[in-house]
This record gives structure tokens, C-alpha cells and sequence, in this order.
């Protein structure tokens, strides 16, 4: 008894060249198992397919080592005959698994086309006929040669991975170039196991090893390094899904047809987090935000990352959302540390029904970003309409026709007359930015202003506007018609730009234009911002030799104190205000007091918004120094303000 199983095992250890490969065929597929396994994944159709193709594939070299190693563990003819068929059938699943998944990596929804069902169900019935005559040969039924369904069964892998082949062949614009690549890897591989079987199967070649599972393995493990790679779909910085993934998983559930909510926040004040510690300290919020909000999320729900500090949640109903919000909103209370400082975390979220409220995954960010721009205070989650989406489009668009016209030259500079009480004639203007785009029209820049602060776009249109004004100095000389300055509006993120007066006097410089000819101007909301820094930049300017106006005055956020702090030489009062002085009493008297505080604070005051003989008449009165409107003249392009100018200078006033 000894002696034979002596003799088994050596006759076992003799096999083992021909096993060696369907052991390594073992541990190659178990390891790729366990390792996806226990990485983090999107649980979708890819990744079902791709644990079936690597699962059969496993299945088939633990068949196939069976049945090679059949003399060790005692088994019979019979039951190897059936192993040898179950590995077959695994083997060939394994081929047709690998094109549904292809087709569904081509094919969103791959199992709604036709033709790719009967091509699935065209191989499985191939490889059943295959499987049929093997059943039928190793029960006697029928004598067939070996090598009938031998090919027959390998034939059916062929022609699986053939049909995959073709599909991206077909549909090359859809796979990346390593994508296609690789299935291309996996057919050829498994092309050349099995014409090797099949030569095997007559004889042709003698060299009497197994290489089909082997070979499997490999390409499964192709698949997983680059085709399937649950990588690709984590944000790394905070450990969550990614962009990518969002919009693929909700392009699926879109797809599915049932309503459902979306749920898009973004974290607040990141940009001072990230001024102030750095992007590892801003990555180090981003990471402890997400893992709170992880923590406080049902399991089944996703938490993607999007773009920034932007996140999203897709929840199945308004009552799963409702359920979660009071736990989102308590996170946010407690502060987070960051290089030993606390500091609290602002948020705007906002929830969209979809597809109620809009079909588009692009739109989701742009409400978020639109709803950011309006919402008076952070901590606010805000329910979406329609109209939101509306806007946040018309914003998108505008955000793009910025960065368009910064790229192509499309910003023009008016120029609007300012009139001086004193000297009765136009002897100052006020650059004024706009924008024409070929596709969205003209835009106000009461719109694209706020947008282009916060994409920090401004810098650069300040600039483009200091240029432009510089330029038109150099080359059509305002001064000899009377122009001792121009107005150049500055906004608060360009104020608060380090090298905003570098880059002001080296265009100055540049156009050899006196600073003397610049007039800054800057609204009181900007002041409210960062006193002290403002404080210090137009310090700065204006030892530089600029004289700077406060634009606004009177429209909300008045303090005496700025006018005492900041080196103002002009105040503008808002055009609201001198409307209501024209229209309401009671504005009067407001108005007749701040005169003579302002003249005796050294400032000159400017009134805007004089459309009428009648206002200009009752603002002078009223003892202002200059008087801008549309009394004079409405912005114009530079030629037509020359134009103008020219003419006023010979006494000729156009209103
Ligand atoms: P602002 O600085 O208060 O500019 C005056 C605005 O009042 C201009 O609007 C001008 O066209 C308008 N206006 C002047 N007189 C009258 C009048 O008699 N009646 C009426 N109804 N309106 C009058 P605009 O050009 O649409 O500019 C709006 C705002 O956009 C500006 O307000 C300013 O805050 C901002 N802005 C314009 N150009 C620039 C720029 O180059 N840089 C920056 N940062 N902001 C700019
Ligand atoms: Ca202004
Ligand atoms: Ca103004």
C-alpha cells in the first residue's frame, strides 16, 4: 500500500513540470482576487464582471490541476473526465465573461444592445455544443474523436475574445490607447494557448503541456493592472470616489430612470486655510472633513470628491437625505486641527432633484458654485430650482466667455466723461470694462466682475484695464483735450494682490504715462474685507504718486473711519444715493451733512448717476465737485470719447 502510494507520488512529482503552470495559473489568480478584494471599489456592473472573469479563471486551474494531478489524489477516469469538462467550462466562460465586459466597457449600457446579447449568447451556445460532444464522448454515448470537440471548445475561446477584438476595433474613440491595447494583450495571449491546444489535440506538437489557464491568469491580470485598476477611481488626497467615478455612477443611475437626490457641498473658507497652512494643511481639512462625513453616511451611500473642496452625495429619496442632514450639519460645529490651530469649517451645500431639476452631472458643480456666489452667509444648504439651473449656466457660460476673451483680445475699455463744477468743463473720465462675446453677447460688468473675483480672473483684467488706459494715454492723449486723469476701478482681490503696486508702476513705466494721470478707484465693500491689508496696500499706491477715490459711497457700508484711515483724495457718492436725494426729503438733510464733513476731511466729491439737467442743476447746488452720467454721456469706445472730448473742448457738449 505504501509502495503505492510511493509510486503515485512520484508519478505525481513526474507531472509536476505539466502542473507547474496551473499552479502559478493558482496563486497568479488568488492573488489578483484578494488584492481587489480588499481595495476600495466602486461596486457596479465592471466590477461584478471582472470578480466572475478572475473567479472562473481560477475555478479552471484548480480543475485543471486535478485533473493533471489526477494519480496523486486517487482520482478515476470518470471523475477526471468530468473535471476536464467542468474546466472546460469555466475556461470557456472565462472568454465569453471577458467580451461582456468589454462590451461594457464600450457600451454603457452594453446588456440594453441587441446585438452584443445574441453575440453572448451566440458563444455560450457554441461552447455548449463543444461541451455537449464532450459529454457525450466521455459517457460512450458517442464515438467521437478527441479532437473534434476538443477544437470545438477551444474554437469557442477564440472566437470570444475575436468578438471582443472586433468590438474595439469598431470603437477605438472609446478606449484609451493602453485600454485597447490591453484587450488586444488578453485576446492574443489566449490566441496563442489555444491554437497551442489545439495542436496538442493533433498531435502536431508534442510538447505536452498546459498552458491555456496559465495564460488566462495572465491576461486577467492585464485586465486588472490596467483596464479594471480600482485606483483610477479614488481621489488620493482625501480617500474618497473621485470626480470621474461621480460622473460615471450617476450617469447610471440617470440612466436607470429613477428620480433621486443629489446632495453637492463645498467646504468654506479653504483659500484662507490654504494661505495660511499650505495645501498640505488645506489637503490635511479636505481629508478630516471627508472621513467625518464617511462616518456619519449609511454604508451603501457613496461619498465622491469633486473638484477643490467640492463634494457629492447621491441619496435614493428626499427622507434618506433628510435623515442625514441635521448629522451633517452637527460635523461641521467642531472645529479641526491643523498644525496645533482649531479652526472651523464654513460650507454651502445645495440638493438637486434629478432628473426633476436637471439631467446634466456638469451642472451639479456650477449650482453649487452659482448658489456659493449668491448665499449671503456660508453654513446654508439651499434647495435647487430651476431657475438655479438656469443661472448657473448662464454663469458658466460667462466664466467661459471670460477666460475666451482674456485669451483672444475680446475686453474694450469705455470711457465715461466726468464734469468739473469748478473749471465748467469734462475734465476727467472713468475707464469702464466690457465684454462682447461672439456667442453669448454682450455682458454687464455688474455680471462678469464678481464671477472673474472669484476664479481670481480679475488680476489679469486689471491688468488688461491699467494697460489699455496706459495705452490709450500714450497713443490718443486725452490730456491735450482737457483730460487731467482717468478712473481705473480696482477690485479687493487685485488690492490684495502682494505685488499690485509693482505691477501698476511697471506699466506705468512701461507707456512712460505719469501716475499722476491714474486715479484708483475702490468700493467701500472692498474695505469691509481686510481692512488692515487694504489699508496697507493703498498706503502703498498712493506714496506711489496715484490719487484714489472711494467708489460707492453711501451704499451700504459707510464708515467715517475708513475716510479718516485710508488715503482717499475723492469720494463718489453711489448713484443710489443721489437718486434718492433727486426722489425722497428725507435724504436731504443726510446729504447736506456729509458735504461739509467730507470738504473738510480734504476729499473731493464726485456724483454719479446724473441723467437730467435737473439733477445736474440740484448736485451742484448741493456743492459737489464733479458730476458723472448719463446727462454728459453713457460710457463710450475711446474713438467716440475723443470724439466727444474734441468737441466739448470747443464748448460743443454732447449729452
Ligand atoms: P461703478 O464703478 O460704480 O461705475 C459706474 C457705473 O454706473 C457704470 O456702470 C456706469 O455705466 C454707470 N453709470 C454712470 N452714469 C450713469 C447714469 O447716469 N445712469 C445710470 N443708470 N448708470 C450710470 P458699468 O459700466 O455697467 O459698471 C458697473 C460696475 O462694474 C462699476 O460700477 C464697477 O464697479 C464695475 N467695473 C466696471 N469696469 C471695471 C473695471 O475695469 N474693473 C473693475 N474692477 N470693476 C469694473
Ligand atoms: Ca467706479
Ligand atoms: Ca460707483
Amino acid at each position: 500500500m505504501n509502495l503505492d502510494l510511493l509510486a503515485k507520488f512520484t508519478v505525481g512529482l513526474h507531472n509536476l513540470p505539466y502542473c507547474s503552470f496551473d499552479i502559478c495559473a493558482i496563486l497568479l489568480n488568488a492573488l489578483v482576487l484578494v488584492n481587489f478584494f480588499t481595495n476600495k471599489k466602486l461596486r457596479n456592473k465592471l466590477t461584478k464582471l471582472f470578480y466572475m472573469l478572475a473567479g472562473c479563471s481560477l475555478v479552471a486551474s484548480v480543475f485543471n490541476l486535478f485533473c493533471v494531478l489526477q494519480s496523486v489524489f486517487y482520482i478515476s477516469p470518470t471523475i477526471c473526465g468530468v473535471l476536464q469538462l467542468l474546466y472546460e467550462a469555466f475556461y470557456n466562460l472565462a472568454g465569453i465573461i471577458f467580451f461582456i465586459y468589454v462590451a461594457h466597457l464600450v457600451y454603457k449600457d452594453a446588456s440594453k444592445k441587441l446585438w452584443c446579447r445574441v453575440a453572448a449568447i451566440s458563444l455560450c451556445s457554441v461552447v455548449a455544443v463543444g461541451l455537449l460532444f464532450n459529454i457525450f464522448a466521455l459517457s460512450g454515448v458517442m464515438q467521437i474523436h478527441k479532437s473534434v470537440y476538443g477544437s470545438i471548445v477551444n474554437a469557442g475561446q477564440l472566437l470570444s475574445t475575436a468578438c471582443a477584438v472586433v468590438i474595439v476595433a469598431l470603437n477605438r474613440s472609446k478606449l484609451s490607447f493602453t485600454q485597447r491595447l490591453n484587450v488586444y494583450f488578453f485576446s492574443a495571449i489566449n490566441a496563442f494557448a489555444n491554437v497551442w491546444q489545439i495542436l496538442l489535440i493533433f498531435d502536431v506538437i508534442a510538447y505536452q503541456i498546459q498552458i491555456s489557464s496559465f495564460a488566462l491568469s495572465i491576461a486577467v491580470l492585464l485586465v486588472y493592472v490596467t483596464l479594471q485598476r480600482p485606483e483610477d477611481e479614488i481621489d488620493h488626497v482625501s480617500g474618497m470616489f473621485n470626480s470621474r467615478t461621480h460622473l460615471y455612477r450617476t450617469n447610471e443611475r440617470l440612466h436607470s430612470g429613477k428620480p433621486f437626490i443629489a446632495f453637492v457641498f463645498e467646504l468654506g473658507n479653504m483659500a484662507i486655510v490654504n494661505t495660511t497652512f499650505g495645501i498640505r494643511g488645506g489637503n490635511d481639512v479636505i481629508k478630516e472633513m471627508a472621513n467625518r462625513i464617511r462616518g456619519i453616511l449609511p454604508k451603501k451611500l457613496l461619498l465622491f470628491r469633486l473638484n477643490g473642496a467640492r463634494f457629492a452625495i447621491n441619496f435614493n429619496d428626499e427622507g434618506e437625505y433628510k435623515e442625514f442632514e441635521p448629522k451633517f450639519k452637527a460635523v461641521f460645529e467642531e472645529p479641526v486641527e491643523v498644525n496645533e490651530t482649531k479652526i472651523r469649517i464654513a460650507y454651502t451645500g445645495c440638493v438637486i432633484a434629478m432628473p426633476t431639476i436637471t439631467d446634466q452631472v456638469s451642472d451639479l458643480e456650477e449650482i453649487l458654485k452659482y448658489y456659493r456666489s449668491i448665499a449671503k452667509a456660508s453654513d446654508k444648504v439651499l434647495i435647487a430650482d430651476k431657475e438655479a439651473v438656469e443661472k448657473s449656466r448662464r454663469r458658466e457660460h460667462v466664466e467661459y466667455a471670460i477666460q475666451n476673451a482674456l485669451k483672444n483680445n475680446g475686453f474694450e475699455v469705455y470711457y465715461q466723461p466726468i464734469y468739473s463744477v469748478a473749471e465748467k468743463r469734462i475734465s476727467s473720465c472713468e475707464a469702464l470694462i466690457r465684454l462682447i462675446d461672439s456667442e453669448i453677447g454682450f455682458v454687464g460688468p455688474d455680471e462678469f466682475i464678481p464671477i472673474a473675483e472669484e476664479t481670481g480672473k480679475i488680476v489679469e483684467i486689471g491688468h488688461f484695464v491699467i494697460e489699455e488706459v496706459c495705452r490709450f494715454i500714450k497713443n490718443d492723449c486725452p490730456q491735450n483735450y482737457g483730460i487731467d486723469f482717468i478712473d481705473v476701478n480696482l477690485s479687493v482681490i487685485q488690492c490684495m494682490h502682494p505685488e499690485i503696486t509693482d505691477d501698476i508702476n511697471a506699466i506705468l513705466e512701461k507707456y512712460d504715462v505719469p501716475r499722476n494721470m491714474v486715479n484708483l478707484e475702490v468700493t467701500e465693500t472692498a474695505s469691509a474685507k481686510s481692512y488692515a491689508l487694504l489699508q496697507s496696500r493703498l498706503r502703498e499706491l498712493h506714496r506711489s504718486g496715484f490719487t484714489i477715490s472711494l467708489d460707492d459711497f453711501g451704499s451700504g457700508f459707510s464708515s467715517v473711519e475708513y475716510l479718516i484711515n485710508f488715503p482717499f483724495d475723492i469720494v463718489k457718492l453711489d448713484k443710489a444715493l443721489v437718486w434718492a436725494y433727486m426722489s425722497t426729503e428725507k435724504y436731504e438733510p443726510i446729504l447736506k451733512h456729509y458735504m461739509p464733513m467730507l470738504h473738510g476731511l480734504g476729499l473731493k466729491i464726485v456724483a454719479e448717476g446724473v441723467e437730467t439737467k435737473e439733477m445736474l442743476t440740484a448736485l451742484e447746488e448741493l456743492g459737489c465737485d464733479y458730476i458723472q452720467g448719463y446727462y454728459f454721456s453713457r460710457p463710450i469706445p475711446k474713438a467716440k470719447f475723443i470724439e466727444y472730448i474734441k468737441n466739448a473742448a470747443k464748448g460743443v457738449l454732447t449729452a
